[in-house]
């Protein structure tokens, strides 16, 4: 159930609010998350008797108690009456409009190649830089990401295009420094799961990339964005990444239909990536273009300046070319679905998105 508390309720009815939760056998965080017009704690109803939940709802602190029958609370629909947006600098990802698009190479290489990345990505429109400095990789003989070094690039990069940096973190113990350097921490597919990056992650108070991992259902994917909303941040961004199939064409099938889905699920945003959820560069700008049609709240590639050359994910990386057609693309689907009157030209759109750090 959901408790949605009156923004009038002193520091002591919370207090008194929380501690009759703990005694009536409430169990979890019972963080508070400031939603919308106030905030709001989730609990599992079950191990509640009737009798308990209407103390609870008598209680000053609580204006309104809204059952939620789904194991994610904070996460549902019913947590807020409207899409959440979240703010990274002046990108908005969420509550309508032309979906920014965030480009970048899948790792930071050198000073070079990632300020080249992010102009490049820049130019043609995207609003935001991608860049692994941390990187989970499948085979502990490749390229493993160039750690705070290359934490330290993406600043360098950032500062010289105003662009804000999305980059993984891959350990709890990581959280603050990646925090230091990134506008927003990405947890990756396979960290998904790893609850106590999400937890670590979530008390670091900036927004979170939440990539779905290629076997989670989408209610586990809703699960680990509860354990961030929990911490009582509520910057979350779900990105559907690709779902693993038999299918050896393609590394991953990007689940366009999780994103209308989500819609009706959660008020989170949702973006797509179509690099890694088809592993293939000739497949990127239509399954982008897909998401976007689909209700994407925004889209995130990899981009690299000489793609071929890229460290890693290359057959995947597309050039800045084919990220001009995504985002071309982008405004014409948002045009047509009436998502903004008329497609605006490059130059309006980066200056909606300008940077005002
Ligand atoms: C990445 O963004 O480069 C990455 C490793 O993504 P994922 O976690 O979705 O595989
Ligand atoms: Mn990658």
């Amino acid at each position: 159930m959901l408790i949605f508390i009156r923004p009038q309720a002193t520091a002591a009815q919370r207090a008194e609010l929380r501690h009759a939760l703990a005694a009536e056998g409430a169990r979890g965080p019972m963080g508070t998350l400031p939603l919308g017009a106030g905030d709001v704690i989730g609990v599992e109803a079950a191990p509640l008797t009737a009798a308990a939940r209407e103390r609870i709802a008598a209680l000053p602190a609580v204006a309104r108690v809204v059952p939620v029958a789904a194991p994610y609370k904070l996460a549902s629909r019913a947590a807020s009456a409207t899409p959440s947006s979240v703010r990274i600098g002046a990108v908005v990802i969420g509550g309508g409009g032309v979906p920014p698009v965030i480009a970048g190479p899948c790792s930071v290489e050198n000073e070079d190649q990632i300020v080249e990345a992010a102009q490049a990505a820049k130019d043609a429109g995207a609003v935001m830089l991608r860049g692994g400095a941390f990187k989970p990789r499948t085979s502990p003989y490749t390229f493993q990401g160039l750690g705070i070094s290359g934490l330290r690039l993406l600043a360098r990069a950032r500062e010289v295009t105003g662009l804000p940096v999305v980059t993984e973190v891959m350990e709890p113990n990581l959280v603050d420094v990646v925090a230091e350097y990134a506008d927003m921490l990405q947890i990756g597919a396979r960290n998904m799961q790893n609850y106590a990056l999400l937890v670590a992650a979530g008390h670091a108070g900036k927004p979170i990339l939440l990539k779905r991992g290629p076997s989670s259902t989408i209610e586990e994917w809703l699960l680990a964005a509860e354990y961030i909303l929990a911490t009582g941040n509520p910057q979350v961004v779900m990105c559907e990444r690709g779902i693993r199939s038999f299918d050896p064409l393609t590394r991953n099938v990007l689940d366009v239909a999780a994103v209308p889905l989500l819609r009706t699920l959660t008020h989170l945003p949702v973006v797509v990536d179509p690099s890694h959820g088809t592993g293939r560069r000739d497949l990127v700008v239509p399954m982008a273009l897909a998401g976007v049609a689909a209700g994407a709240d925004g889209v995130i590639v990899e981009m690299h300046p000489q793609p071929d050359a890229a460290m890693s994910d290359a057959a995947q990386t597309i050039t800045p070319a084919a990220l001009r057609e995504i985002i071309t693309g982008t405004r014409a689907i948002a045009a047509a679905l009436g998502r903004i009157s008329a497609p605006d030209t490059p130059k309006e759109h980066s200056q909606r998105h300008a940077r005002v750090r």
